[in-house]
């Protein structure tokens, strides 16, 4: 997303919107379409509230926007085809933005510009570690009142925003913290190494996912960038044992048997029967 973000900042830089379409799709769930038509000129501002970005338009116009799970903003030129184009934004340099989504899982939802924060469920939304900052403090007062297992906590999005499965994953590797953990029970020296470790993935997947175009791991895909995440059954990059997997709150999650240790203690033997 926020790759996404970064790009459409650069498309609309100096540009003024003049056209904006779309299909009567259901991108648009309730919302209405015809006030997507409606969003021209300046983009004033863009910004990304967990997985949502927020289009602030000169004018007071603006638009909600989330990918869903296959959506994607791409730039094209005027009269090139894309295909599963449900919107498009006609700047003025002949550039067409077009919001792409196969699936139509995305979200297209315009609003008064200073409304767009209060929209559902953006409003709910807890702190975004990128866009607003986190310390190890922020972090153990969002996350530690959780009674669902840390990895299910990280990422409740009203707690914080933002972080997905795969980043949940590498981040508790980094930290070398049990995804079951209690949240309740990290010392403040762990959630120290959390915090840093969410910063640290957070960086990485930037950095992975700089250009033009989004890069989507696919299952398959030849070579994995990241530390645990996709690794089951492969040696963990840090101490060779067996990566494991098992189904935590509908996702899959990876971790290292030994780095991250169920009872916090590096090293220390299981307790028996406790959960
Ligand atoms: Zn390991």
């Amino acid at each position: 997303m926020e790759i996404a973000r970064r790009n459409l900042v650069r498309w609309f830089s100096g540009r003024r919107l003049v056209r904006a379409e779309a299909d009567d799709t259901r991108i648009f769930r309730g919302a209405e379409r015809r006030h997507f038509e409606e969003l021209s000129g300046r983009l004033e501002s863009l910004v990304r509230r967990g997985k949502y970005l927020l289009f602030a338009f000169e004018g007071g116009r603006g638009l909600m926007g989330h990918l869903g799970m296959t959506g994607k903003f791409v730039r094209r030129t005027e009269g090139q085809v894309e295909p599963h184009s449900r919107a498009r934004f006609h700047l003025d340099d002949g550039h067409v933005i077009h919001f792409s989504d196969p699936r139509m899982f995305g979200r297209m939802e315009p609003a008064p510009a200073p409304l767009l924060r209060t929209l559902d469920p953006v409003g709910l939304l807890g702190r975004d570690p990128l866009a607003d900052g986190l310390t190890a403090g922020q972090l153990a007062e969002a996350v530690g009142s959780s009674r669902q297992p840390l990895k299910v906590a990280l990422m409740d999005q009203e707690r914080l925003a933002g972080l997905g499965n795969i980043h949940a994953a590498e981040a508790l590797f980094r930290a070398g913290l049990h995804p079951s953990r209690e949240p309740g029970s990290l010392t403040p020296a762990e959630w120290k190494r959390l915090v840093q470790a969410i910063r640290a993935t957070i960086d990485f997947g930037l950095k992975e996912q700089e250009g033009e175009e989004p890069v989507y791991l696919e299952e398959g895909r030849s070579e994995n960038p990241f530390l645990v995440y996709g690794r089951a059954g492969g040696p963990c990059s840090q101490c060779g044992t067996p990566v494991e997997s098992f189904t935590q709150g509908g996702r899959t999650t990876h971790f290292c048997p030994k780095c991250q240790p169920r009872s916090g203690v590096h090293a220390s033997k299981p307790r028996a029967g406790k959960r």
